[in-house]
């Protein structure tokens, strides 16, 4: 039988507003684009160049934009501002808000949130976009990697996407540097004592090209650090005397150390995959009475709801459509460590949408 005569006919109000709301979710890609557009002619910059407030009119010569694009320019900014890009002081007057802080080029404004441009171009790119675009053929296909590996051929931050295509190559990874070292002084702050304080050694895994591990022996000069990444990471990172650096492969050994730190490298890698990683983690930390743990920062997907959850679900997509990772919840990440054999856990701390973890052999 049918089950029709359950089914809730919505009113007539209910369904002006959901055609309002679908033409929203059909859209959306429209303010990305805004963003984009904002992000390439440099808005931010240009408006913390003229004070912190803009007028149109001073934007578009600060620009060099033709004067005939105000009325344009107008339009994308009143978008942006309703998305909290930017806020509009007065009609036509634009002044910066704390996302468009987070782009401003070649100004040192906020201590330790380098710009977060690449990050916005690397999202928006064409690459990106048109993997998404590859979803549904990416359903219907029996097929292992990404929807971005399916269309392009190469994996994201894999070294063959380097040979295939150095351009956007760059991009990605500027954008990953950038993503990556944002706000880890903020850990620094509220628990690097928890996490640091009486250390003798610390191996940094998946530590890129050190920023981390120096910001680490800067506030704990006691802590001898060890960074492990791929050689072509490392070959390309100048000796700088106080991090050491090891090319190496953490699926194979991570070299010993008190604690093993392992920064927004598991949410790339499948469940399977951060198994195998943390077991080899593990291997190289003494017991839990010894001080051995495994200090874990990654993105925790919460079930508050706003606007960081959306953005949560949004990075998890977004690993789905670019990556073989995935954001994963509490309980996924306390399997995960019981699956590698940690005896237990703890959650320092959830900053944003990352949580610090350590785990215990
Ligand atoms: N932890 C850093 C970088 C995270 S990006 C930070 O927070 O800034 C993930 C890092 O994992 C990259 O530097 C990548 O080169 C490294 N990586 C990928 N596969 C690896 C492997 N098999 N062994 C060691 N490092 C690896």
């Amino acid at each position: 039988m049918a089950t029709q005569a359950q089914l809730t006919v919505p009113t007539d109000a209910e369904l002006l507003q959901a055609q309002a709301d679908l033409w929203r979710h059909s859209l959306y890609y429209m303010t990305s684009m805004a963003f984009q557009c904002a992000v390439k002619l440099g808005i931010p910059t240009a408006i913390h160049g003229l004070g912190g407030t803009a007028a149109l009119p001073d934007l578009v010569t600060a620009l060099s934009l033709p004067p005939a694009k105000l009325p344009y320019l107008r339009r994308i900014m009143r978008l942006l501002a309703t998305s909290g890009v930017f806020a509009a002081t007065d009609v036509e007057v634009y002044r910066l808000t704390p996302i468009s802080y987070l782009l401003l080029d070649g100004v040192a404004v906020v201590d330790g949130h380098p710009s977060q441009t690449s990050v916005v171009l690397a999202a928006t790119s064409r690459h990106c976009v048109e993997a998404a675009l590859g979803l549904t053929d990416w359903f219907r296909k029996d097929v292992a990697g990404s929807p971005f590996e399916d269309l392009h051929g190469v994996a994201l931050f894999d070294g063959s996407m380097a040979e295939a295509e150095p351009e956007i190559d760059a991009v990605f990874n500027e954008a990953l540097k950038a993503h990556d070292n944002s706000g880890f002084l903020a850990v620094l702050q509220e628990c690097g004592r928890t996490l640091f304080q009486g250390l003798d050694s610390l191996t940094d895994c998946g530590g890129g090209n050190g920023t981390t591990a120096r910001a680490i022996v800067e506030a704990f000069p006691q802590v001898k650090c060890t960074v492990l990444d791929l050689p072509r990471v490392i070959d390309n990172v100048p000796a700088d005397g106080v991090v050491n650096y090891v090319a190496g492969d953490m699926f194979s050994l991570v070299p010993p150390a008190q604690a093993v730190l392992v920064k927004l490298v598991l949410h790339h890698w499948s469940d399977e995959d951060c198994v195998k990683i943390l077991a080899q983690c593990k291997k190289a930390v003494p017991s839990r009475e010894e001080g051995g743990k495994v200090i874990v920062i990654d993105i925790v997907v919460d079930s508050s709801s706003g606007h960081t959850h959306e953005a949560e679900l949004l990075m998890d997509v977004a690993m789905m459509v670019l990556t073989n990772g995935r954001q994963r919840d509490e309980s996924d990440w306390g399997e995960i460590f019981t699956k590698a054999g940690f005896s237990g856990y703890t959650i320092v701390k959830k900053l944003g949408a990352r949580g610090v973890f350590e785990a215990y052999p």
